[in-house]
């Protein structure tokens, strides 16, 4: 079901300069947003201290001012949300719902069984129970179990349809790092509760994140967001666009004098079919 009012988001990471893959992203949500008359918010997720960079904040509002897309009411900037973040957090320990890891990268390597080359090693939990802070560096992690809710997650994608997948594909996720800073799965549930996004717009390489966000849902008492993952952008032999690749970017486009506009209506003729498929069919209600 199309979510009334229809709330989409784009949440891009300043840790590199955008490229079509992005532009592709924003596009969908901006135009999913058009065709239900709703809105198109924008979140620059900066809280990642160590790679976020304010240049690259610039560029995403660059970029996007030349793609012609323009965001509904206020910027998120994620970083400014840690007052809240930290309560959410706190409000989780206080439910005895959170646990003090010591493991490093390493130690969880060890405890699971040989992982394959760029698999992720679900954390075996080795720290479970530890409900106090530790004087070593420690990370926090939510107990799964503990939240007696199903791990099981189901629901509707509007481009993909029915679907299932474990909240504990990764293990107990960390919601706060060793250093301090809020991890990814607290940050964005939060800021799309926040934000009152109905519709999270994002690439299918985010759809393993989608069980476990809707289980934090679930704790923080938010509402469950509908979905739709977009397929990636392919360059013309057929491989993901991504920024080790070193894709084209938008900002060398538009330095390059390349209309934004023309890129803005490309793009919304390859999303046009995913969103007809969505119901939300955009060539009547937008000037393409
Ligand atoms: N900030 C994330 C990224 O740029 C996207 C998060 C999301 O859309 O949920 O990869």
């Amino acid at each position: 079901m199309v979510p009334d009012p229809l709330i989409s988001r784009f949440a891009p990471s300043p840790t590199g300069l955008l490229h079509m893959g992005h532009a592709f992203s924003a596009v969908v949500g901006w135009a999913a947003a058009q065709a239900a008359g709703g809105q198109w918010k924008l979140r620059i997720e900066d809280i990642d201290s160590g790679r976020a960079r304010p240049e690259f904040t610039a560029a995403i509002h660059d970029d996007l001012h030349w793609l012609g897309l323009a965001p509904d009411g206020e910027v998120e900037v994620q970083s400014l949300g840690r007052p809240r973040h930290l309560a959410l957090l706190e409000g989780l320990r206080a439910r005895g719902l959170l646990y003090a890891c010591t493991c490093t990268r390493a130690d969880i390597a060890r405890a699971a069984s040989a992982p394959h080359a760029g698999e992720t090693v679900p954390y075996p939990g080795t720290c479970r129970g530890r409900t106090e802070a530790p004087a070593a560096p420690h990370a926090w992690r939510l107990d799964l179990a503990a939240t007696g809710l199903p791990m099981r997650q189901h629901w509707h994608d509007l481009a993909t349809g029915g679907q299932s997948g474990m909240a504990d594909n990764g293990g107990d996720p960390v919601l706060q790092r060793k250093d301090g800073a809020i991890a990814y799965h607290l940050a964005c549930v939060a800021d799309d509760a926040r934000q009152g996004v109905t519709l999270v717009t994002r690439g299918v390489d985010l759809v393993e994140a989608t069980p476990v966000q809707r289980l934090l849902q679930q704790v923080l008492g938010f509402a469950e967001a509908a979905t739709l993952h977009h397929p990636l952008l392919a360059d013309d032999s057929g491989r993901r666009l991504a920024k080790r690749d070193h894709a084209a970017t938008l900002a060398s486009l538009r330095q390059s004098g390349e209309s934004g506009e023309a890129v803005r209506l490309q793009l919304l003729q390859k999303a046009a079919p995913l969103l007809a498929t969505a119901g939300l069919p955009i060539s009547a209600s937008l000037p393409i």
